[in-house]
Parts: C-alpha cells; sequence; structure tokens
C-alpha cells in the first residue's frame, strides 16, 4: 500500500486542477487579448527577441491597459473560476491521509485563492504580483524557468517541514512538473494529450482525476 510509503502529496494546478492556463485566463479575464499574451510570451520572450524586464513591462502594460488590474478585480475573478470535475472530492479524499501541498507556476494572489478554497494550508506560486498601496497591479517577479523555480520550492517545503523526499508524491500535468517527477519516484501525470517527457519520468498515469483514489 502507498499509503504506507508516503505522506506527503505536491499538487500542481494548472491543467491539473483546472482544464486551463491561469496565466491567459487572467489575460482574457481582465478583458485583455490573449494574443497579444502570447505574442509578447511565446512568440517574443521565449524565442529571445524580448528581454525578461521589456517582457514584463508589456505584459503589465497590457494587463493595466483593461484598468481592472486591481487586487480587488482579480480575487473575485480568482475565487470564481472553476475546477475540474471531482477535484473538491478528490483533495478532501486526500486530505485525509496525505500532507498536501500546492506548487504552481501562476501567480500569488491566484495560488493563495485556491489553496483557500481547497483549504489547503502550504503553497507555493512562481510569480509575486506587486501592489501599489491602492491595490493597483504595478510589477511582478516572474521564474522563467519554472520547472526549476518548482524544485526548488519542494526542497524549501521539505526542508522546513521535515520531510522525507522519499515519502513524497507529486501530482502534474505539464513541463513545469518535469524536474519534480524526475526527483520524485512517484509521480501521478494528469494528462488528456500525451506528454511523452513527463509520462517516462511517471510513476502512473491518469486520465481523470478520480483515478488517484485507486492509486493513493
Ligand atoms: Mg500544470
Amino acid at each position: 500500500m502507498l499509503k504506507e510509503k508516503i505522506d506527503t502529496v505536491i499538487l500542481d494546478i494548472d491543467g491539473t486542477l483546472t482544464e486551463t492556463i491561469s496565466w491567459y485566463e487572467i489575460t482574457e479575464g481582465l478583458g485583455a487579448s490573449r494574443a497579444t499574451h502570447v505574442d509578447i510570451f511565446e512568440e517574443r520572450f521565449r524565442k529571445g527577441k524580448l528581454s525578461y524586464l521589456d517582457a514584463k513591462k508589456e505584459l503589465i502594460g497590457l494587463w493595466r491597459s483593461t484598468r481592472n488590474a486591481n487586487k480587488k478585480y482579480m480575487e473575485k475573478m480568482f475565487r470564481s473560476w472553476k475546477f475540474k470535475k471531482d477535484v473538491v472530492e478528490i483533495v478532501e479524499y486526500l486530505k485525509k491521509f496525505y500532507r498536501l501541498c500546492l506548487i504552481s507556476g501562476s501567480v500569488d494572489l491566484y495560488v493563495e485563492a485556491i489553496a483557500e478554497r481547497l483549504g489547503i494550508p502550504h503553497w507555493y506560486a512562481n510569480t509575486d504580483l506587486i501592489w501599489d498601496k491602492e491595490g493597483n497591479l504595478v510589477d511582478l517577479n516572474y521564474y522563467a524557468d519554472q520547472a526549476a523555480k518548482k524544485l526548488e520550492q519542494f526542497n524549501e517545503f521539505i526542508s522546513r517541514n521535515n520531510i522525507e523526499k522519499e515519502r513524497c508524491s507529486v501530482i502534474g500535468d505539464g513541463d513545469s512538473d518535469i524536474a519534480l517527477f524526475r526527483e520524485l519516484h512517484y509521480g501521478i501525470a494528469v494528462n488528456k494529450d500525451p506528454h511523452p517527457e513527463l509520462e517516462s519520468l511517471a510513476f502512473k498515469m491518469i486520465k481523470e482525476l478520480k483515478e488517484i483514489k485507486k492509486i493513493l
């Protein structure tokens, strides 16, 4: 039984607990163009045509142009977003047996809202959003290597809580989970579409979250 071997489960959010990529959802939810965001991030920043600082400046400018990029609006938006089917039930099930921790490549305000909604006390986000006194978004600190950031946060989490790496499982779906899957023996890949690299590192592969009950 795995319950005797592990005591901690690390959960990704985007694509694992939700269907969407929160970065683009934020852009659309604020009322800005997803295509512009894709152009800034995928077409120019990822391909080295735009520096980190300029990419950040353009993205914040895009979000701020909607006049919705404030804490109040974004908190409300994050509380309204839908989970995948069975998430609440699965998280409640996992809580009975394991310590849970969210490690996400998204922004802190979003991950905090998800942690609160699911009652998960431990969480880490890739990006800090920076607000002015009125609660308007003015800056952000983004780590381009999401997978390395997640591994760093995982190591911080286990050392702070005296957890053995060998007793951890990770549930994720994408590139940002690869470093954790490489590090941990019990990686569970949740994929609708094939992800060969993640699957090659995974202990188990599932299509629906409810299958977790048969594994953990
Ligand atoms: Mg994901």
